[in-house]
């Protein structure tokens, strides 16, 4: 599954002097490229004044913050304000308890929720819970864990399931007002009623059943209840209108009799169940929900929940549909995912590979850049089909001035200056961000023996090489001299460098340090100041080789997973400013992260993806799950820039 050798990481460019504290990596233009055009202004002449000291280079300062409620102040979320305003808004998220949520439902929990706090009103967290085979525990909890991590509060968690009995009594009441019948039909008479089946394209027709007499199908839908049937010998349907140019009219199932019939929550009380159609709208009416808002696959479903809200006059939701949001490079099926796991390509739905939103939180990603990413795609009818690198992008963007920086080495060798005294020992001062005075800063242990990444070391110089290599200097961030390396040894089986001598160049004289081509990272080996903190680093690569992996030519989405999506650096250590990141979790605060004492209205216990950080010139890393108090285990989030 995973490769365990550790291996090097394409060539990295050193960060120049000036840009010691920074990422080497410059950030894409947070701006789209056509506004960015727009604001372009003219250039002013303006005369230079003569031989002016040129002004000092712009540096990269965090950008102004998004609108968080960008989303419900345009387009289709404001327009459906426009339609319907209420004074208590009321709205549901409804999941089928049947699997994991994955990213596209990010969108309906921001829609759902986000809409009712935006108006000051209140979201239930429904469980469609009508199709009882489907259904397991692990999925409710697991539901109502990624909500709370997101940030939103349900009024109250509800099933379709609490409401068994009134929807019973209520289709009693629409066979009473001659609005359904138990038919007896088999889905190919059914089929054929609808147009289809053989011949297809014949007139649709109603069957024998539909004007049975309104006690007969009271009598029978009590003998369906009472077991007398076998699933498929019998079903409700609703008396729609089998001329209606929709489908979602033409006498659609209200009832029908479950055969795998044991529910997780009602037992054995059913033997039958509710079919979607005709549970939806009852239980948004039962909730008062105000606006039912719902991806456009239920758009032609939209003339069904209206036509029963009607024939049995309750309250009226209004029923709205958005775009959904797709994500290509990926699969999100359940059937596909499970294939993964029972493969052993991935280590379950948490693993950070996957899109499922147990896995991007075990990965690390902050539920604020998942809600931020959602509200800048903003919401339209159309569905929008998202590249994985774009939502990447938004997790650099929302992280890069929100967490700390850290030094840190995947693949360490070590570093002798000989010439520095065994017990030398000093500390540097280093802040956590550089632009943000308010995240602090922490000692960094200074000692003779240093680990620097086995990728910023050459054995033979050359002239276009700025980082360590024999004869050369190089600094180490923040130390105020540079070292030299002077030889260097190898393991004589593997053949790979084990340690570096190198001479600290520190002037005799006392005169100033002289200034290297470059500065690499490293952490102190002092163990009198728990220096390194060591860790096993996990790094993460796309799990697919091409962005339709469903599309693959052999038929197989498998055959398009790439093996080693996942790499292991067994090795790897962090500086001790991570146990001073550890303790103030989360990084950054958001979404349902916060810090004790701060008052949300959700918020989760924090779990080690709350410990983020970014490791110099590397990655964004969090704690994985599997850390332990013996063994500390990262995660990389996200790379520095796109592909690194
Ligand atoms: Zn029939």
């Amino acid at each position: 599954m995973a490769s365990t050798e550790p291996t090097t990481l394409p060539e990295r460019p050193a960060a120049k002097p000036e840009e010691t504290n920074e990422p080497r990596e410059r950030k894409e233009p947070t701006q789209p490229r056509e506004k960015k055009q727009k604001e372009k202004k003219p250039k002013e002449k303006k005369p230079k004044p003569p031989k002016a000291p040129a002004p000092p280079k712009p540096k990269k300062e965090p950008p102004p913050p998004n609108d968080p409620e960008q989303m419900f102040k345009v387009g289709f979320l404001s327009d459906v304000w426009n339609e319907r305003q209420e004074e208590k808004v009321v709205t549901r998220f409804p999941p089928e308890p049947s699997g994991h949520l994955h990213l596209g439902h990010s969108k309906a929990i921001a829609i759902n929720f986000g809409f009712a706090k935006y108006h000051g009103g209140v979201c239930y967290l429904r469980y469609d819970d009508t199709n009882p085979s489907a259904e397991k525990q692990e999925y409710f909890e697991s539901i109502k864990d990624i909500v709370t991590w997101l940030g939103f509060k349900p009024v109250a968690i509800t099933h379709s399931s609490d409401y068994f009995d009134r929807l019973y009594e209520l289709a009693e009441e629409l066979i009473r007002r001659d609005g359904a019948y138990v038919c007896h039909c088999s889905k190919a008479e059914i089929e054929a009623q609808r147009g289809g089946g053989e011949g297809k394209g014949h007139e649709r027709y109603a069957c024998a059943h539909r004007n049975r007499p309104i006690e007969e199908s009271i009598s029978e839908f009590r003998a369906m209840r009472d077991g007398k049937y076998q699933a498929k010998e019998a079903s409700l349907r609703m008396k729609q209108d089998i001329q209606n140019p929709n489908p979602q009219m033409w006498d659609l199932a209200a009832y029908r009799i479950v055969e795998d019939n044991h529910h997780f929550r009602t037992g054995d009380k059913w033997k039958i169940y509710p079919t979607y159609d005709f549970t939806h709208c009852l239980v948004d009416s039962f909730e008062n929900v105000t606006h039912s808002l719902c991806t456009t696959e239920f758009e032609m479903a939209r003339e069904s929940y209206d036509w029963l809200i009607n024939k049995l006059d309750m309250f009226k939701p209004m029923q709205r549909e958005y775009g959904r949001l797709n994500l290509s490079g990926t699969v999100l099926s359940k059937r596909k995912l499970n294939k993964l796991i029972d493969k052993g390509y991935v280590r379950g739905w948490d693993s950070p590979q996957l899109f499922t939103l147990i896995a991007l939180r075990r990965r690390g990603v902050p539920p604020g850049a998942i809600l931020s990413f959602v509200n800048e795609l903003g919401v339209t009818k159309n569905t929008t089909n998202i590249a994985l690198n774009r939502f990447d992008q938004a997790i650099r963007s929302y992280m890069e001035f929100s967490v700390p920086r850290l030094m840190m080495v995947l693949d360490p060798i070590m570093v002798i200056i000989d010439d520095l005294p065994d017990d030398h020992f000093e500390t540097f001062e280093q802040p956590f961000q550089p632009k943000d005075p308010s995240f602090g800063t922490h000692q960094i242990p200074f000692s003779k023996r240093v680990y620097i990444d086995r990728s910023d070391f050459r054995e033979e110089d050359s002239p276009d090489y700025f980082r360590m290599a024999p004869g050369k200097p190089v600094g180490l961030m923040k130390v105020p001299y540079p070292i030299i390396a002077t030889s260097f040894e190898k393991d004589p089986e593997t053949g790979l460098v084990t340690k570096v001598h190198a001479s600290y160049d520190k002037p005799a004289d006392g005169s100033a340090p002289k200034k290297p081509k470059a500065f690499i990272q490293w952490v102190a080996d002092c163990p009198a100041q728990n220096s390194p903190v060591k860790a096993e680093a996990r790094i993460f690569h796309p799990l697919f080789h091409s962005e339709n992996p469903s599309a693959h030519p052999s038929g197989d989405f498998l055959n398009d997973v790439n093996p080693n999506s996942e790499q292991i650096f067994p090795n790897a250590m962090v500086e001790v400013g991570f146990n001073e990141i550890r303790r103030r979790a989360p990084w950054p605060a958001g979404g349902g992260e916060h810090n004790p004492g701060d008052k949300a209205e959700a918020s989760v216990e924090l779990g080690p993806e709350s410990v983020r950080f970014q490791a110099m010139r590397i990655a964004y890393f969090t704690m994985d799950s599997d850390t332990t108090d013996d063994k500390l285990v990262l995660n990389r989030i996200i790379g520095l820039k796109e592909g690194a």
